[in-house]
């Protein structure tokens, strides 16, 4: 029965990566991460876990679209051993497939604003003895005091483009952001020594960002 189990849900993982694939995303090393970390153990809605949509956890925030979440991964285009900061981490399916993203040697950190949620994270998180940093705190500002990063991924709509989180990266990082208010762009800002090049990947919707840089204080 628990064998059966678990080839339907190795099946169903099949299917939702069939449809990610389809939208043109061919990064193997996020396919892996999608196999490794089952996002119906972060969902409370287990017969639509494998389904391409958000679905609702606590606080009316969402756990992000599967096809959002490797489209993210993908342009962020994270390393073993990389530093990484997730801002919004909501049931912590993300930061789990970061951390599958950058290995043992990398170092992956997340904050979420509401603390149930938080909670939350931290318990997917232990099922799974997965190693990452869950802070509950107001990540609009970012997180100077762990960086500087590689990479800063926020998960929820920022009102404008984060400039103020530049000065939180290494050089050569990356930081990648949903951008607007009904609509957002999907943004990505490289730092290239004194240069900041920011590249638009199009429309998402998100759940707006809240806090002090946020929609709502
Ligand atoms: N990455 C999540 C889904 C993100 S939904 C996952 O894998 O499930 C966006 C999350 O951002 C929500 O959980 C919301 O509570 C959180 N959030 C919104 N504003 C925030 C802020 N200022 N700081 C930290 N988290 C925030």
């Amino acid at each position: 029965m628990q064998i059966k189990k678990r080839k339907e849900e190795k099946e169903k993982i099949e299917e939702m990566l069939n449809t990610i694939k389809a939208y043109g995303i061919t990064d193997k090393a996020v396919f892996k991460a999608m196999r490794n970390i089952p996002r119906s153990l972060f969902v409370e809605q287990k017969e639509l876990a494998y389904e391409d949509m958000p679905l609702q956890t606590k606080r009316m925030q969402t756990i992000s679209q599967p096809y959002t979440v490797a489209f993210m991964l993908f342009i962020a285009n994270l390393k073993k051993g990389h530093k990484v900061l997730e801002i919004g981490t909501g049931t912590g399916w993300n930061i789990a497939l970061i951390k599958e993203l950058i290995g043992k040697e990398g170092e992956a950190i997340s904050i979420e604003y509401f603390e149930e949620l938080a909670e939350l994270a931290k318990e997917n998180l232990k099922k799974l003895s997965i190693d990452a940093t869950i802070i509950c705190s107001d990540g609009s500002e970012g997180f100077k005091l762990l960086g500087p990063y590689d990479r800063i991924i926020i998960t929820a709509a920022c009102p404008e483009i984060p400039k103020h989180l530049i000065g939180h990266l290494k050089d050569n990082g990356i930081i990648v952001a949903p951008v607007g208010r009904l609509f957002q762009k999907m943004i990505k800002i490289t730092k290239e020594k004194s240069k900041i090049k920011i590249e638009d990947y199009g429309s998402f919707r998100f759940v707006p960002l809240l806090g002090k840089k946020g929609f709502r204080y």
